[in-house]
């Protein structure tokens, strides 16, 4: 049997070892236009920062791995330009000499990837502007950086000696990964970073009021973020920098322009081939990783897949999905009965020592397909016992079914081990696991790992105890429409309060419970969500009509910062 694989890095690697594993009669052939095959893509925003010093780090296999431990043809600057799919033929262009060579092959498999997204603007093809997504692209960007060469033209400007190097500017377009990824690098290396970004939040997967935190985040720390502007074009100065036009009509200088505007999946050879398509412009297959033509495989970010929680068709460009698919085709070639889950688009992006992670259903998605049967917790734990040095809070968002309590998605923001969090609840949602079970879940713990109940399990006993009916909660967008009674200390007031709110600390809460309303709902808040809990639980049982506010005060810093004005404010101070 000869197999064909177009493309060399995540997908198509994974695949080559994978068959050669499994079969060692197969005759594998695969080609890769650039110059390297399994190279780490992932690493080349932190090549560009200089964490990854050497370029030759970013290399994990080169083709002679492939061709003496897998014994694979491995061609590299080696272009398919055509597929025959009735004649089982490709034709490879050798991108040195143009050569074209026909191959023939009985399974052949595509994992071609994603191309960046580059709109025809004017000016976009100016010297110092940038993308992010092969090793050569890394290598100009070092060079440019390293050149200085905007900075040395302005030279002449000064008189007598510079002593002190102007800081250089950098413009990134794109708020998702890429972009922000290379944004934190930029400003390692000393750029005064602007990011421009068309929506209204940065990392389009998180849901707004989460996203508002890692934007706080980052603006601490130098990056000038211009939200709901979108790039319109680009100009160089007289001074040689670069200008960035926006849509809104503002005009940032810059030395060095990133783009990192999203990708598209490359589906060009398969639209060549008759392949079919899907409706979000990535390559159809099915749950075994076949195209529409039964001989013909595709992998990675070039295709569709099912999303695991919604069952909708969707493009999730990761690594992880890429290499177990490029494992899946290969068992189904090798004859083993090998199923793709789907894609949950689980994620995890550093920041400047934080981390957000997410994976599964955010709730904007869940709204966008008329979800109503979901509840949403905030929850504020500690990275590991509180009482063991360094513990940092851990911000979380769980969201789970109302009727059966099946886990749907999470996202989390924290300094430690958020990480840990988000992979146990990936783990847990594509075992169809519900709040329930992770109750339940057994996680390691000592004192600096974590603690005995485990972020994990604290999720599930808040959501398990709203559905239970132990703790109704409700949300800040409904503060307001019933009684809210604070339970915090006079101390904390002091820092914060909810206007119009009746304070009863939860140690006097029993000895008072005659002030408190019985016709209306209370609506408790503390800090975080815990006492107004106890208070709520005494409450139920004392016959109030009661209400935990989920996430207490951090998780209004949420609804103010996503509200981004000062309505909702000026209501509660209203209300006082
Ligand atoms: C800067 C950057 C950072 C990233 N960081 C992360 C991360 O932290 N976590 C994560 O999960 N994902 C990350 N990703 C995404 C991840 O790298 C991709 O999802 C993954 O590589 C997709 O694998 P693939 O095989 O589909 O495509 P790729 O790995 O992109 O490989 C496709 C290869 O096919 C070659 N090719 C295309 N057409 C042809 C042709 N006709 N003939 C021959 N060769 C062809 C291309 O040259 C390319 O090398 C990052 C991507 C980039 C660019």
């Amino acid at each position: 049997m000869k197999v064909v694989i177009v493309g060399g890095v995540a997908g198509g690697a994974s695949c080559a070892a994978r068959l050669r594993r499994l079969d060692e009669n197969a005759e594998i052939l695969m080609v890769e236009r650039g110059p390297y095959v399994s190279y780490a893509n992932c690493g080349l925003p932190y090549h560009i920062g200089g964490v990854i010093e050497k370029e030759s780090s970013l290399l994990v296999a080169s083709e002679k791995t492939f061709r003496e431990q897998f014994a694979v043809d491995c061609r590299t600057n080696c272009e398919a330009i055509q597929i025959s799919p009735d004649k089982h033929t490709v034709e490879l262009r050798n991108v040195a000499t143009g050569e074209v060579k026909t191959e023939s092959y009985d399974k052949l498999v595509l994992s071609p990837g994603a191309s960046s997204i580059r709109p025809p603007l004017p000016g976009i093809d100016l010297p110092g502007i940038f993308e992010v997504r092969t090793v050569p692209d890394a290598r100009a960007i070092r060079e440019w950086i390293e050149k200085g060469s905007l900075f040395l033209t302005g030279m002449d400007k000064y008189s007598g000696f510079q002593t002190v190097r102007p800081k250089s500017r950098a413009v990134v377009i794109g708020g998702g990964f890429i972009g922000l990824e290379t944004a934190e690098n930029l400003v390692h290396r000393g750029f005064d970073v602007t990011l421009l970004e068309l929506g209204d939040q940065i990392l389009a997967p998180l849901d707004p009021e989460m996203a508002r935190i890692v934007q706080g985040h980052v603006e601490r720390h130098g990056i000038r973020l211009a939200l709901n502007d979108g790039v319109a074009g680009f100009k160089q100065a007289a001074n040689g920098a670069l200008e960035v036009l926006t849509k809104a009509g503002q005009k940032h200088s810059a030395d060095i322009v990133i783009l990192a505007l999203g990708v598209r999946p490359d589906t060009a050879l398969a639209k060549m081939a008759g392949l079919k398509i899907g409706d979000r412009g990535g390559i159809r297959v099915d749950d075994q990783m076949r195209t529409s033509h039964p001989d013909i495989f595709a992998v990675g970010d070039a295709i569709e897949v099912k999303d695991f929680v919604t069952d909708e068709w969707s493009l999730i460009a990761l690594a992880g999905p890429a290499n177990r698919q490029g494992r899946i085709a290969a068992d189904v070639i090798a004859g083993r009965d090998s199923h793709f889950r789907g894609s949950q688009g689980t994620s995890i992006i550093g920041l400047f020592g934080g981390a957000a992670a997410w994976t599964g259903a955010s709730e904007k998605t869940l709204k966008r397909l008329g979800d109503k049967d979901y509840e949403k917790i905030y929850l504020y734990p500690n990275s590991h016992a509180g009482y063991y040095p360094g513990a940092r809070p851990i911000a979380m968002k769980v969201l789970f079914r109302k009727s059966d309590g099946r886990l749907l998605g999470a996202q989390a923001l924290g300094e430690d081990m958020v990480d840990k969090r988000i992979s146990a609840l990936a783990l847990a949602l594509q075992m169809r696991a519900t709040i329930y079970d992770l109750e339940e879940v057994e996680m390691c713990y000592a004192p600096q790992f974590g603690s005995a109940k485990d972020p994990v399990n604290f999720a599930g006993m808040i959501a398990a105890d709203v559905l239970r009916g132990d703790m109704p909660i409700c949300h800040w967008d409904s503060i307001g429409k019933g009684f809210v009674l604070d339970v915090r200390g006079p101390v904390e007031l002091a820092v914060e309060h909810v206007p119009g709110a009746v304070n009863i600390p939860l140690g006097q809460l029993r000895a008072r419970l005659g002030e408190l309303p019985r016709d209306r709902e209370i609506q408790v808040v503390c800090r975080s969500g815990q006492r107004a809990y106890s208070a709520t639980r005494v409450l139920l049982q004392h016959g109030f009509k009661a209400r935990t506010v989920s996430g207490g005060m951090l998780s209004r810093y949420h609804a103010f910062l996503f509200e981004q004005s000062n309505q909702e404010r000026q209501r509660l101070e209203a209300m006082g």
